[in-house]
């Protein structure tokens, strides 16, 4: 592949994409957000992804999730408004407006919601992000990769991605698979590590050098799934929103280790460090 390029992605970089609040602006500048998630007992991964797009400016964000999650959402982020979907929540996703989803955080994948993310994705063709359960229920068919909407942003971990694209020799093989199959379904892949990849569907990939392993705990990926629609919301490219996404949120997971130690630190003490990365940034 001697026409793509890869690439660090360092202050310089991130500092070009990133786009300051504007004065003369409201909510409906910074888009609308639906994180599509939380089941019974994994309610706190889809709350995860929900303070997450709160915290990093999207303008209106909504959680979608079954009727067991209504107190605790409004409760834990009152301000996100609730969707309730339960097993059939497939049919409360609307594919007309102009919310930006998140599937996947505590999604489960019992049959019912299989079948519903299934059927959504049939009909639904704008780019969203997709994670976790999500990534999980399209696995279990090859035939469910097409479904994914062109350009949309999937966040596999390694595991993930296996499941999803089958098992590689070593991490060198895993990214040349990765390119091939970002090429080929016009996606863009975020291969979740420590040192995370953003693989393009040109071929370009952008490795991101911020994050420990204080974030190597669960909850860590679904905030990056709530960063990564809030930033899509706010009208970041896909690519751009990859790259300033994982950035801000490994670069968040180092200052919360530096004040409360990578054992100790937890995916909601991140999420309350992203104010410091913006005052870098701004
Ligand atoms: P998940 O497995 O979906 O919760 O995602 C884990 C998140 O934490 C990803 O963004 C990983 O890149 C990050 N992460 C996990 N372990 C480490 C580690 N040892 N070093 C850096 N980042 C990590
Ligand atoms: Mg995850």
């Amino acid at each position: 592949t001697e026409t793509t390029k890869d690439f660090v992605i360092n202050e310089k970089l991130v500092d070009a994409i990133f786009k300051p609040r504007q004065d003369f602006s409201h909510k409906g500048t910074y888009g609308k957000v639906t994180i599509a998630g939380g089941s019974y007992g994994k309610m706190g991964a889809a709350v995860l992804a929900t303070q997450s797009a709160l915290k990093t400016g999207a303008g209106l964000t909504f959680t979608l999730a079954p009727r067991c999650g209504y107190e605790i959402l409004q409760i834990s982020c009152p301000e996100a408004m609730f969707t309730e979907g339960g097993n059939e929540f497939i049919e409360n996703f609307e594919t007309e407006n102009e919310t930006v989803y998140g599937v996947g955080p505590g999604l489960g994948t019992n049959e019912k919601t299989q079948k519903g993310l299934l059927n959504f994705l049939k009909k639904y063709n704008k780019p969203l992000v997709l994670d976790a359960d999500a990534l999980n229920i399209i696995s279990k068919d090859p035939k469910n990769l097409n479904l994914i909407p062109e350009k949309s942003v999937i966040t596999p971990h390694p595991k993930e991605f296996e499941r999803l694209f089958g098992s590689t020799e070593n991490s060198f093989e895993r990214l040349k698979l990765a390119r091939e199959k970002a090429a080929e379904l016009n996606i863009y892949i975020v291969l979740k590590d420590h040192h995370t990849q953003v693989v393009s569907p040109d071929g370009n990939v952008f490795y991101n050098i911020t994050g420990n392993a204080g974030l190597a705990k669960g909850g860590s990926g679904d905030i990056l799934t709530g960063i990564l629609t809030s930033l899509l919301a706010q009208g970041y490219s896909q690519e751009d929103a990859c790259i300033l996404g994982v950035w801000l949120h490994g670069r968040a997971a180092d200052l919360a280790a530096e004040k409360y130690s990578k054992e100790s630190m937890l995916p909601t003490d991140v999420i309350n460090t992203f104010g410091s990365v913006f005052e870098e940034l701004n």
